[in-house]
């Protein structure tokens, strides 16, 4: 019989589910089937195939099952020519099946899950990739056949009547994970992968239970591919001494290199004594237009940019924050994103500035936020003081305002602020769509009274952005063109040079 290395595997009857095979454990075997402790090899398509019919009698399941192969890899040389061969091939016949099951080495399988989460656009059918930590063509104890065989289920819901899934997911050790949000912390043991800061869209033991509220809902627009992708990325993970060293230079000095994900410390804090590490990100955006999203580097959390002052000035380079994504997803963001504007972005500022903003969004449920500002303009100079007490912005159409939608947190960020003042700090008070010009604290347009102590000018500290939390009112007020004014209640003066609003949009 004809061994099949590539490609469909016909006959195809374009029914039940469409099954690719890329290789992995759950397809290898030893080189010396006589010697168990020979390494193990991945087999073909076909051969994996046929053991599963008659050895196992897959074809008992109760439904069709088709075939297709990538070149069988061990998961470490999985590439972007891999992500296009399966985004590909599922894309041929999508129509025809309810679900596809991808085989996968459980090394980079987070990796291939969340480059096809961001290239399948409309995507209205389960996508399950699962694998193994044990092989079960010669172990007896194994996890590889339980997580084929139930993948498969999920990839027919028509027939296990298994709540849809219409996601790209990983399903192994009983829980079905959104594959974006998804890592791999166990090496060894069966329970391969954790969801940190999400959770699970499912368990099946004995019986299934689908968290149906967690599942993004089925589109149901026209199933499209978007496969380019920009490969001169890197993640650098941040140490003490890195800031010391000269290789920081030589990576952030690279004229090939396009994107970056800052792996910082905690809530997004990176080295600032000596400044250098922040100069050479300032340099590589300012002069070859590269892209940078920080995350954290920690098991789980967000990063909150301006919580200190070693991530404050994050903000004022105009750096892209990952607020909850993994470190996977995020480099696998930048290479999604930067790949759509490929062409324009080493030459034109516009598209690195599209990039930084989309990068803040949740594309594919792949953060639990999405983050939006907008840039408001003043009437007059950003100054206050005993002279000039008062100043208003032009109402503004706030981005990322949608009905229904609900907002972690509403920031009124004031950029390169000084403030200079007599006393402890100055107090400011803010009101949204408000005409008056004398200061009503029972007003409903009253957003909050702050007090900021003197920074820049005559202090030794440097400008720096100043926040103002404006959550619990603002929440209604942005479904309107807000327009916000600032009062100067105390004495000293405050100067900044750009105001904009963030909002912190939840998402599923
Ligand atoms: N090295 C293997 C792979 O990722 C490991 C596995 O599948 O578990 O292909």
């Amino acid at each position: 019989m004809k061994e099949f290395d590539r490609g469909f595997i016909e006959p195809l009857k374009k029914e039940g589910v469409l099954v690719i095979y890329t290789g992995g454990t759950i397809g290898s075997m030893p080189k010396d089937t006589a010697d168990k402790e020979s390494p193990q090899v991945v087999v073909s398509c076909q051969k994996f195939r046929d053991i599963c019919k008659d050895e196992y009698n897959l074809s008992d399941i109760g439904f069709n099952i088709d075939w297709y192969s990538t070149e069988p890899l061990d998961s470490c040389n999985v590439g972007i020519k891999e992500w296009k061969e399966i985004a590909k091939a599922i894309d041929k016949y999508y129509k025809y099946y309810e679900g596809f099951v991808v085989l996968h080495g459980t090394d980079t399988m987070v990796y291939t899950a969340t480059a096809l989460s961001f290239m399948f656009d409309n995507l209205s059918k389960p996508v399950i990739i699962t694998g193994a930590q044990r092989a079960f063509m010669f172990n007896l104890r194994n996890d590889g056949w339980q997580n084929f065989i139930t993948s498969l289920y999920l990839a027919n819901p028509t027939y296990s009547k298994i709540p849809k899934i219409s996601e790209v997911c990983i399903y192994f050790d009983k829980k079905v994970f959104r594959g974006n949000r998804t890592r791999k912390n166990q090496a060894t043991d069966d329970d391969a992968y954790y969801s940190p800061n999400f959770s699970s869209l499912g368990r099946i033991g004995d019986e299934y239970k689908i968290n149906k509220h967690l599942i993004r809902k089925p589109q149901h627009s026209e199933f499209r591919v978007l496969d380019s992708f920009e490969e001169n990325v890197i993640s650098l993970n941040f140490f003490p001494g890195i800031q010391d060293g000269d290789i920081i230079e030589r990576i952030l000095e690279d004229s090939s290199l396009r994107g970056v994900v800052l792996m910082a410390y905690g809530a997004g804090n990176l080295p600032t004594k000596p400044m250098k590490v922040l100069n050479l990100i300032s340099d590589a955006i300012n002069r070859r237009n590269v892209v940078f999203l920080v995350v954290t580097q920690c098991g789980g959390g967000d990063v909150l940019l301006g919580m200190y002052d070693t991530s404050a000035k994050l903000i004022d380079l105009g750096i892209s924050s990952g607020y909850d994504i993994t470190p996977e997803a995020a480099l696998v963001k930048v290479m999604h994103l930067l790949g759509q504007y490929k062409e324009h972005i080493k030459k034109d500022k516009k598209f690195v500035k599209l990039v930084a903003t989309e990068l803040q969004k949740n594309l594919k449920g792949e953060q639990s936020v999405s983050i939006f500002t907008t840039p408001l303009k003043p009437y007059g100079d950003l100054k206050l003081d005993v002279s000039n007490k008062i100043l208003m912005y032009e109402p503004t159409k706030i981005d990322g305002v949608e009905n229904d939608s609900e907002y972690e947190k509403i920031v009124l960020r004031f950029k390169g602020a000084a403030i200079n003042t007599e006393k402890e700090f100055i107090d400011l008070k803010i009101f949204v769509n408000y005409s008056s010009d004398k200061i009503d604290v029972e007003s409903d347009f009253y957003l909050g009274a702050f007090k900021k102590s003197n920074i820049g000018l005559n202090n030794s500290s440097e400008p720096t952005v100043l926040f103002f939390d404006i959550t619990k009112k603002a929440y209604s007020q942005l479904e309107r063109t807000p327009s916000f004014k600032i009062f100067l209640d105390s004495p000293g003066s405050i100067s900044w040079i750009d105001t904009e609003l963030t909002i912190f949009r939840k998402e599923i």
